[in-house]
């Protein structure tokens, strides 16, 4: 058995783990590696950490189609196994809009309205709305069934079903893409990106917000044990776990050039994530 020291200096713990063969259908999706460590184990999932790469991702890698069976209505509504807490008030809550207002100001330093923007994974529509206020001429795109309909009757979205590729958007035609906290959630993050760097104009923004996979545990000790090894551990709905440098090769790979990068701490509402910013600088053809 070939063991292995991992040498992380983020938020891993040192520790002697086995290196694991990966099936072909399970390879980086950053690096297509095939070889991993464990991180840990959480039933009936494993998350690893590619050795050639650094990305954090779970094995076995769900379907498109299984993946996202779990946004219905309990998701949104803190009643089901997955999603919002049923004390978190997500559709209620109008102090998310805040944040939108903020993200937007974050982008407008590099793209100004009027515009076409896309919001993939757009739920119930705060980012649109927000962005809508701004003067962007908006359309939300969302696999849920039920935030789509919500978003659509209750403010009058323009929201598309399905995944981004599933829209057929026409290349080049969009000023700015945001995905907020939606590349954790699908099994092929670089599929996404292609995408986006076809439809978006040359110049054009793509701002995503997604966890910090080096963040490090700010209340070590505190977690179950099989958490504690890494704190970011949500197996059943974040399928990939990116790091400031893996997001980074995933943005320049696909054309785009990063031009900011925050990452949050203590004291902010969105602790332990980042948010990035990534001009498209080169055409990428998708794969055949
Ligand atoms: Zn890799």
């Amino acid at each position: 058995m070939n063991h292995t020291v991992n040498n992380d200096t983020g938020g891993f713990e040192k520790m002697r783990q086995e290196s694991l063969l990966l099936a072909p259908q399970d390879a980086c999706n950053l690096c297509n590696g095939n070889e991993a460590i464990l991180v840990l184990e959480l039933p009936p999932h494993r998350l690893v950490r590619c050795r050639q790469c650094g990305l954090v991702f779970v094995v076995p890698r769900p379907l498109l189609a299984d993946a996202i069976k779990i946004y219905d209505e309990a998701y949104f509504t803190g009643q089901g196994p997955l999603g919002y807490k049923p004390d978190e008030n997500y559709l209620g809550d109008e102090s998310r809009l805040e944040l939108f207002v903020e993200r937007m100001l974050s982008i407008e330093r590099y793209r100004k309205p009027p515009g076409v923007m896309v919001d993939v994974g757009c739920a119930s529509g705060f980012s649109l709305r927000a962005a809508r206020d701004r003067g962007w001429d908006c359309l939300g795109v969302d696999v849920s069934e039920f935030a789509v309909n919500f978003a659509r009757e209750r403010y009058n979205l323009n929201v598309f079903r399905g995944t981004l590729p599933d829209a057929l958007l026409p290349g080049e035609s969009v000023d700015v893409v945001t995905m907020w906290d939606l590349i954790e959630h699908v099994p092929d993050a670089r599929r996404e990106c292609v995408e986006t760097n076809r439809i978006l104009r040359p110049g054009g923004l793509l701002a995503l917000a997604t966890p910090d996979a080096d963040f490090p545990d700010p209340d070590p000790g505190s977690r179950e044990p099989a958490k504690a090894a890494f704190w970011q551990a949500d197996p059943g709905e974040h399928l990939q776990y990116f790091s400031p440098a893996t997001i980074c090769r995933l943005l320049h790979e696909t054309g785009f050039h990063v031009v900011n990068l925050m990452s949050f701490g203590v004291g902010d509402r969105r602790m332990g994530s980042m948010e990035v910013y990534a001009i498209k600088t080169q055409r990428i053809l998708p794969p055949a």
